[in-house]
């Protein structure tokens, strides 16, 4: 068998090695466009800080090194340039040299991944972008020398997860950013109330953040806004996002999607049956919507990639679809997501029910104990699990994670509560902040306790709800929700008068005093909702509508 390979890195070498592990005698050929195969990109903008500082540590492999051990016959700088699918070879120019030539295959993967998307806006060629190791090089040199500049500055066009990341590395460096971001917020993947602590930590960091509006020209020395604003910018990088690198596949004539990618089977079989795609060029099937979408994601490049290999090696595998699970981190401050955020669920016309939380992120006797703000999707009628967004200092990888693997398990949000994790007093608690969303699910789903969102809250007041702050009057110096009434959870019983007949919302700072008010309140025959995930979740959704 001879198999072509198009992308030396993610899809493209985990399917070349995993082949040859399976396939001691296909012959196997990748190309490679770049200078490099097998490199870290997700690692580049650590590199441009010099947080990674030595750059061969993102280069995890060379061309020899992958002959050595694989018997990989890699080309790097070497372009292919066409398809002919009729003559199942491919044309490939080696950049180096300009040579041209052709090379046949058997069966041929195509893993050219997504390129930066370009804003058409007069000057956009100033910008620097990040998509590999070249670029990394220029990005880090171009840095290093504002390093010592007084009043250096550095304008981010885009505010997903590059740009967030390139940000936190640049300003590392001493170097004022700026970010211009489109939308109302940065991370798009994740509901507002869960983005905005992180986007106050940026700010806390120096970084600043314009949103709603865009880049309407870059000059020399600085960026015009669609606001009118000028931002002085000595350099520039353009992160507004991927697209499928296609060009090679379109001009193929192979079947394309509606989100641009390449469309394959769940076999990663495009529509010729010889040709094989995965990674960020392919479009997969969200797992909880059903429909076809881009998420330009390592791991999903790696699984697909490995597939790949095992079906042109004759195995029979199942595919799964994808939950789109990512973790960001800034400042020291992590964010992460799995599967259906509350808009998405919405976008997709997906029945849902809400709770918000905010345990810790262990013990809370044990030094050094942080909290893990955390958003669960389940469904209202089975109970299923459909996403989960959590926030902290700590803690919130292995809380995604849990998560993640508990949608791909189409587990419930009851199931939450018996899950048996690891627990000493540096790692979690007892009850872990996963049995916790359990609990506090469990409670809403079977209809023990009733909620309200931070986004219905006004709408309740003004139609006569009475909100009660069961937190202490002390904590409530710290700010309180405007007209609230103050009764400490612990004096609820001796003043039940005060609520008597009234439609009651209580809440306290994260939800779980709210909980237990709402238990006594319903007990003694009081109408009473709480409000979900407390003043922290209401303040944060207050505080991303604000801007
Ligand atoms: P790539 O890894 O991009 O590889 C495609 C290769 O194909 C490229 O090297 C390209 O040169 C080559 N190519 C294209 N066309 C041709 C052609 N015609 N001929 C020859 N070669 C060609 N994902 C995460 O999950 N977590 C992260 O933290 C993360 N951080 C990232 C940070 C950065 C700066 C970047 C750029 C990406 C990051 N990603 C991250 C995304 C992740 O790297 C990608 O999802 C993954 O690499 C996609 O794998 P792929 O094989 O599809 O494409």
């Amino acid at each position: 068998m001879k198999v072509v390979i198009v992308g030396g890195v993610a899809a493209g070498m985990s399917a070349a090695t995993r082949l040859r592990r399976l396939d001691e005698n296909a012959e196997i050929t990748v190309y490679e466009m770049g200078k490099h195969v097998s490199y870290a990109n997700c690692g580049l903008p650590y590199f441009v800080s010099d947080v990674i500082s030595n750059r061969s540590d993102l280069l995890l492999q060379t061309p020899k090194s992958l002959h050595d051990r694989f018997r990989l016959n890699v080309k790097v700088a070497h372009k292919v340039n066409a398809i002919n699918r009729e003559s199942k070879t491919v044309l490939v120019q080696n950049l180096n040299t300009g040579e041209l030539f052709e090379d046949n295959y058997d069966q041929l993967l195509l893993a050219t991944g997504a390129k930066p998307r370009t804003l058409s806006i007069p000057g956009i060629e100033r910008a620097l972008t990040l998509r590999d190791v070249s670029d990394a090089d220029h990005a880090k040199a171009a840095a290093e020398t504002l390093v010592s500049k007084p009043n250096a500055s550095i304008v981010i066009l885009g505010a997903g997860f590059i740009g967030v990341e390139l940000a936190e590395n640049l300003a590392h460096l001493g170097i004022r950013v700026t970010m211009v971001q489109r939308g109302r917020s940065i991370l798009s993947q994740f509901d507002t109330e869960m983005i905005e602590p992180m986007q106050a930590h940026l700010e806390a960091n120096g970084i600043q953040l314009i949103f709603e509006t865009e880049a309407t020209e870059v000059t020399d020395k600085s960026v015009k806004l669609a606001n009118g604003d000028l931002i002085a910018a000595d350099l520039v990088f353009s992160a507004a996002g991927v697209e499928p690198d296609n060009a090679l596949a379109k001009a193929a004539g192979l079947k394309f999607g509606q989100t641009g990618g390449l469309w394959v089977d769940d076999q990663q079989r495009t529509s010729d049956a010889s040709i094989f795609a995965a990674g960020d060029a392919v479009e997969k099937l969200g797992e909880l919507t059903g429909e076809q979408t881009l998420i330009p994601l390592a791991n999903l490049a790696n699984r697909h990639g490995r597939l790949v290999a095992d079906v042109m090696a004759g195995l029979q595998v199942k595919s799964h679809h994808a939950l789109g699970t990512a973790i960001l981190g800034a400042f020291g401050l992590a964010v992460g997501i799995t599967g259906l955020s509350e808009t998405a669920a919405i976008r997709a016309k997906i029945k849902h029910q809400v709770i918000h939380l905010h345990p810790g992120n262990h013990a809370g006797y044990y030094p050094g104990a942080s909290r893990v703000s955390m958003k669960v999707l389940f469904d209202p009628q089975s109970g299923r699990l459909l996403g989960a967004q959590a926030m902290g200092k700590e803690g919130v990888d292995k809380r995604i994670d849990v998560l993640s693997t508990a949608i791909f398990s189409e587990l419930t949000i009851d199931d939450l509560m018996d899950l048996e994790l690891a627990y000493a007093p540096q790692f979690g608690s007892a009850k872990d902040a996963i049995n916790q969303a359990g609990y506090v699910g469990n409670n809403v789903f079977r209809g023990n306790t009733k909620t309200i969102q931070w986004h219905e809250l006004d709408a309740a007041i003004l139609g006569g709800a009475t909100l009660v702050d069961v937190r202490t009057s002390e904590e409530i110096m710290n700010g309180a929700i405007p007209g609230s009434i103050n009764i400490p959870v612990d004096e609820l019983r001796e003043r039940l008068h005060e609520l008597a007949g009234k439609d009651v919302i209580v809440h306290c700072a994260v939800g779980q005093r709210g909980h237990t008010a709402t238990q006594l309140l319903k007990a003694y025959g009081i109408r009473v909702r709480n409000l979900d995930g407390g003043y922290a979740t209401w303040r944060a959704g207050l505080d991303a509508l604000k801007r």
